[in-house]
């Protein structure tokens, strides 16, 4: 008997043969070309970069002097901006290539997204802008309008730069600032830079052969055309598309969004399937005002940000506020470890804890495929073989209920992806599916260089390059600052608390930092702030000495989180977190920033 026909047999407890299951399934996805299997969109595919929600204005270049200016105008760049503005600092200029605030929630219009960690700790400001939101996972429109409300409450419209990309970012000693360049002939410096230009920004398309040959329409999901299929992103019904034959390429977190929509209003829907993805349950809901009124007290936010972090990344808390998946994840391995014998609570014995505790969760999420899904050999293909955190844990209380619509069909390629693209449809193992429309929820590039993903590279003191200093992996203190990069900030999760299941709170502690510095170079008149050489090898020897990833990334079946099955570079073992994870994190930055020192940073 095959492990695939003993599927609907397995239980929990034959680990054995789970791991088996496990590597047999990896292994038949790995493929030589990595990162390189997918297509970087230029050239010809330019095309599928095109903003279809904001028309491109003219306006004049700039060549003027701002305080800061920061680049990117996602999370990061409003909640940065936000912190300078409270600290009196509101020459900041965000340079956006979108045509307005939102980064990822102004791209990602396709219908259905929402964002899978609970709003009252993923939306950021929620305390100081007075927003409540809507549901205990809001939708897009309502975080893509958080973002615009942020930008009005804190001014940042007027001076912000929108559809303009920065080209170079070089660094001038003798004045003490950064000159920044632009696609739009801007020329202008600015004493401060911040960069945000996020993990999950440019779109790609798998190398699949014939992709430009398709005649029908296509696009990437991050650049939905609701002119072409109806409906709007509130999830109206795409009434367009019902006489037409759609495909989707890719089961990641954004197909297991969409494909619920797109089941309802398209004539034919074919979801081509490379791996599945593991779907629990959503428990989605509106929240209650009266609720809210009543919890929302002064510093609730930061109070459920900081429960969420306990609860999620490895510390203890008496409540869980937030109650969701992604707390569960942590309570049962907790509660697994706290079975043990206190002397037993050994490394190997937490790992294996672990692992039993992941076997028991993917084996509810396989089994939760079979109570849902009514076609058996569909239900089977739908199941996920690898560790919960091999790849992004989705959840969705829709997504395989949609294979029950008649006209939705789940096309398996078995690991290999789809072989071909014709002129009129997609070819899995020998069999053309006709298609009007192919969309393409491929992803976005993560394994690629910094400079190739930000458009751009940083000049620092004496012109050294970032992508030169970077080129065996980040090196940074808390993340931020980059020694021989004066007065520049970067703001993302990676060598700071790294926490991935809600990374704005990164973000939000990150931008308390920066403003508190930039106000404390003003107080004493400092022009330039940089860390020291010593202190950025001190925090990276630090960061080496934590456990690395729990879930061993060889093991893991391929996929973004892990260089796509790939020997992990000498950058990725950079791409950590705190050794003691994100809570020890955000309680040391706390204390680091707060006692007035900035221990390792000099003003000059
Ligand atoms: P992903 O990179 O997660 O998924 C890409 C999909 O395309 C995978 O299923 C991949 O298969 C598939 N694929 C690639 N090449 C081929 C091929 N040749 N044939 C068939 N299939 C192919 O992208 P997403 O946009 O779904 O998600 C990216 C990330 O964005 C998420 O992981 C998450 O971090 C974030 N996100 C967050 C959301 C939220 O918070 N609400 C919602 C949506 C996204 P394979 O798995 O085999 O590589």
């Amino acid at each position: 008997m095959t492990m695939t026909d003993q599927t609907q047999q397995t239980t929990g407890n034959d680990k054995e043969w789970l791991r088996k299951k496990y590597l047999e399934e990896r292994n038949k996805r790995l493929r030589a070309d990595g990162n390189d299997q997918y297509l970087q969109i230029k050239g010809q595919l330019a095309h599928y970069l095109d903003d279809p929600y904001t028309p491109v204005t003219a306006r004049a270049p700039k060549s003027d002097h701002v305080t800061f200016a920061f680049i990117g105008g996602g999370f990061a760049g409003l909640v940065t901006a936000a912190r300078l503005a409270e600290a009196g600092i509101r020459d900041v200029r965000i340079i956006e290539k979108g045509g307005d605030f939102g980064g990822t929630w102004y791209w990602n219009r396709y219908p259905g997204a929402q964002c899978d960690t609970a709003s009252m700790v993923y939306m950021p400001l929620l305390e100081e802008t007075g927003h409540m939101p809507s549901e205990k996972y809001a939708h897009a429109p309502e975080i893509l309008a958080h973002c615009q409300r942020i930008g009005r409450k804190y001014g940042l419209y007027d001076n912000a730069l929108f559809h303009t990309e920065v080209v170079s970012l070089d660094w001038d000693e003798a004045k003490s600032r950064w000159l920044i360049r632009t696609t739009r002939g801007d020329s202008f410096t600015a004493q401060f830079v911040g960069m945000g230009t996020g993990p999950l920004h440019v779109p790609k398309l798998p190398g699949i052969p014939g992709i430009e040959s398709f005649k029908g329409h296509s696009f990437h999901t991050s650049r939905w055309d609701y002119d072409y299929t109806g409906g709007d992103p509130d999830g109206a019904l795409m009434e367009k598309l019902a006489d037409k034959r759609i495909g989707i390429i890719g089961t990641g977190a954004t197909a297991v969004q969409c494909v619920p929509h797109l089941a309802r209003a398209a004539k034919e829907l074919y979801v081509f399937q490379r791996t599945p993805s593991s779907v629990d349950v959503r428990g989605n809901g509106p929240i209650d005002p009266e609720w809210f009124a009543e919890i929302a007290t002064p510093g609730w936010q930061q109070r459920w940000l900081e429960n969420f972090t306990a609860n999620q990344a490895g510390g203890t808390a008496d409540v869980d506020l937030v109650q969701d998946g992604w707390t569960d994840l942590n309570k049962r391995i907790r509660a697994k470890i706290i079975q043990l014998p206190r002397e037993q609570r050994t490394p190997p014995n937490m790992l294996a804890a672990f692992e039993d505790s992941d076997f028991e969760k993917m084996e509810e999420i396989r089994a939760r495929v079979d109570t849902i899904v009514r076609d058996r050999e569909t239900a089977a293909r739908l199941k996920a073989w690898y560790r919960q955190l091999c790849k992004r844990p989705c959840f969705h209380d829709a997504y395989l209920q949609a294979f029950n619509t008649p006209g939705t069909h789940l096309v398996d390629t078995d690991g290999k992806g789809v072989e071909k693209i014709t002129e009129s449809g997609v070819v899995v193992a020998g069999r053309e599916y006709p298609l009007d429309c192919i969309i393409y929820a491929s992803g976005f590039e993560v394994g690629t260089e910094y400079k190739r993903r930000a458009g751009f590279d940083l000049t620092g003191r004496g012109g050294a390059k970032l992508s030169d200093y970077w080129a065996s992996g980040m090196r940074t203190k808390h993340g931020i600052h980059v020694h021989g990069f004066p007065n520049a900030f970067f703001v993302q999760p990676a060598q700071g608390a790294n926490l991935i299941s809600n990374v704005p709170h990164n973000l939000t502690e990150a931008a308390r930092t920066i403003a508190m510095m930039v106000s404390h170079a003003r107080m004493i008149g400092a022009k330039q702030i940089e860390v020291s050489k010593e202190a950025e090898d001190r925090w990276i020897e630090l960061l080496l000495t934590g456990p690395g990833r729990m879930i061993g990334s060889q093991d893991c079946t391929p996929g973004y989180y892990n260089n796509e099955g790939q020997e992990p570079g000498p950058a990725a073992k950079l791409s950590v977190g705190h050794p003691a994870g994100a809570l020890a994190y955000f309680k040391y930055i706390d204390a680091w920033r707060s006692n007035g020192q900035f221990e390792g940073i000099e003003f000059r």
